[in-house]
């Protein structure tokens, strides 16, 4: 098959969402642009799934498949045409990587449901990247051993076949001034982005051990942290993204660790 593949990185740091498209075809692929009518949505992280800029379920049609990574249940009703699968793939992650990098295992995933690659070939494929990439052959086998139980733990869904060209979509920029640029207004570009829902560790202050130091404010690459009047730190989730500097500059491990509840 032909196959096409590229991404949107969008805010250049880690932890911030990214956007992937793969096309695949039996015949020279053409189109350049988004699809924007996916046979299959993988999520690698719950809380995307209402995320603004990134509108996962938008374009999803009848027969498509909708795979979300999480541990709890998934309470969303999308379309009854759209097939809604779920699996705690982060926890397998932790369980063989003991981080939560999810490229091997969602890529298995996405291998199985299509039914078109056979888990060899996603096995050749994990050590092949990850070699390129330099990792110990230590760190290959565990992300091989992550990838071959994610393949098995999904059912294969069948290939889903979408053929039709998108419409073309203009976006109207909003000059409100005499300036040569547009007036950027999305919630994507203010505080009113809530860079918070990337988040999958939370950070939780335990006062009881904090001695009110002050060097997890300083900490933050974020500006997450304020300190209240007595000096103790409180987090702002609407904006913490998760990266624990905090907890690890903490020299009291008085920030623990905490996996993300979104739907508690
Ligand atoms: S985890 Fe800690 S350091 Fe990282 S953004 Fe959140 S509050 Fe800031
Ligand atoms: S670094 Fe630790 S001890 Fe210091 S203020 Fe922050 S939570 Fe408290």
């Amino acid at each position: 098959m032909f196959a096409q593949d590229f991404a949107i990185y969008g805010a250049e740091r880690r932890g911030a969402p990214v956007t992937a498209f793969v096309r695949l075809s039996d015949s020279p692929i053409l189109e350049r642009g988004y699809i924007f009518n996916p046979g299959y949505v993988l999520v690698t992280e719950p809380s995307l799934l209402f995320d603004p800029t990134v509108k996962p379920l938008e374009g999803m049609e009848e027969g498509s498949v909708l795979f979300v990574n999480s541990s709890k249940e998934v309470r969303i009703i999308p379309s009854r045409r759209v097939r809604l699968l779920q699996r705690d793939i982060t926890g397998l992650a932790l369980k063989h990587i003991g981080r939560d990098v999810l490229s091997a295992a969602m890529g298995a995933v996405a291998c199985k449901l299509s039914g078109l690659i056979s888990i060899r070939s996603v096995i050749e494929s994990v050590e092949e990247e990850l070699a390129e990439l330099g990792l110990e052959q230590d760190a290959i086998e565990k992300n091989v051993q992550l990838a071959k139980e994610c393949y098995f733990t999904v059912e294969s869904t069948g290939l889903r076949s979408t053929s039709h060209m998108p419409p073309h979509r203009v976006v109207d920029v909003q000059y409100l001034g005499e300036k040569g640029v547009p007036d950027l207004l999305s919630t994507g570009n203010s505080i009113l982005r809530k860079t918070g829902s990337w988040r999958v560790f939370t950070p939780i202050v335990r006062n009881e051990l904090c001695t009110a130091c002050g060097i997890c404010y300083t900490s933050c690459p974020e500006g997450c942290i304020s300190l209240d009047e007595r000096g103790y730190p409180a987090i702002d989730y609407d904006h913490c993204k998760g990266c624990m500097v905090c907890a690890t500059e903490c020299p009291r491990k008085a920030i623990s660790v905490e996996r993300e509840a979104p739907w508690s």
